[in-house]
């Protein structure tokens, strides 16, 4: 693991920034990339549609399905989400499903890596216009929920226990120059104490409880949000805030992620 730069461990820094969603979600676009995307084959460039304009889609469609916070749909805009496939898979990426990344893992579903980056931002002592502090996320897999990350936090630490998916993830997100975007390869169990605390921290794994080093490497003010098995053979979301006055604990939806396993292959 690399060591962590120095830079100020702060919550929130960022003044509010205003997002105008225009009326037309499709218009959104025009900031992101008007690359045409040989890519992403699909249907839809059947139709003669780009992938920003099939992302466009995809994102009107989390909107629509409930998802409020705009600077996470501008992120859903800006990353290409068929730049973390095979090839094979790219005429996928846009709908709303999980897909194998390789070594028995799976990209999350859009619509679940969109609320789980919203409860992330919504913690109690965190404000919803600015973007998020320094933020960890277990199970970095391709590295497409990191590159969304790293568009709404100020810093993310991403880790991954797999060699091979830590270096595709590091291929897939080099072009991207995300200058605030670390990946780490080492086991996540144990979170990531050089960069603590973390405003957030999102597990993209589920285990039957939540390490005690991910609380302890919380900020005060910070909120966790992670898979977790509640009961036999069921996993929920669980979300955890630790405030000043303790530590409190919702469980949420039920969710279908990959196990959380220990150290590193
Ligand atoms: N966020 C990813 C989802 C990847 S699936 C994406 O956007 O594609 C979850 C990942 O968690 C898998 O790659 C798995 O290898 C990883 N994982 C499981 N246990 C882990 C651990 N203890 N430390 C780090 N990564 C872990």
């Amino acid at each position: 693991m690399k060591s962590r730069p120095s830079f100020p461990a702060k919550l929130e820094t960022n003044p509010p920034q205003k997002l105008v969603k225009p009326s037309s979600p499709l218009s959104w676009v025009s900031g992101s990339s008007s690359k045409k995307n040989s890519a992403v084959p699909s249907a839809a460039s059947g139709l003669g549609l780009d992938s920003s304009t099939v992302r466009a889609m995809m994102v009107k469609k989390l909107a629509e399905g409930g998802v409020e916070d705009e600077m996470v749909l501008n992120a859903l805009l800006a990353v290409e989400r068929h730049q973390f496939l095979d090839s094979a898979l790219a005429n996928q990426a846009y709908e709303d499903t999980s897909l194998p990344i390789g070594f028995g893992q799976t990209i999350s579903k859009p619509n679940v890596v969109a609320r789980m980056i919203e409860l992330l931002r919504q913690g109690k002592n965190l404000k919803i216009t600015g973007k998020l502090g320094r933020v960890l996320e277990i199970g970095t897999g391709c590295g497409y929920q990191a590159a969304l990350l790293s568009h709404v936090s100020q810093e993310v630490y991403s880790i991954e226990r797999i060699k091979g998916l830590y270096e595709r993830a590091r291929e897939n997100v080099r072009p991207m120059r995300l200058g605030n975007l670390h990946l780490l390869f080492g086991d996540g169990m144990q979170g990531y104490p050089s960069g603590a605390p973390y405003a957030g921290i999102i597990a993209a794994a589920g285990g039957d409880n939540i390490p005690d080093q991910w609380i302890e490497q919380l900020a005060e003010g910070g909120r966790l949000v992670a898979p977790m098995s509640v009961t036999k053979g069921s996993q929920s979301l669980v979300v955890i805030d630790k405030t000043p006055a303790g530590i409190q604990k919702s469980v949420l939806e039920q969710v279908n992620f990959v196990p959380l396993v220990s150290g590193v292959l």
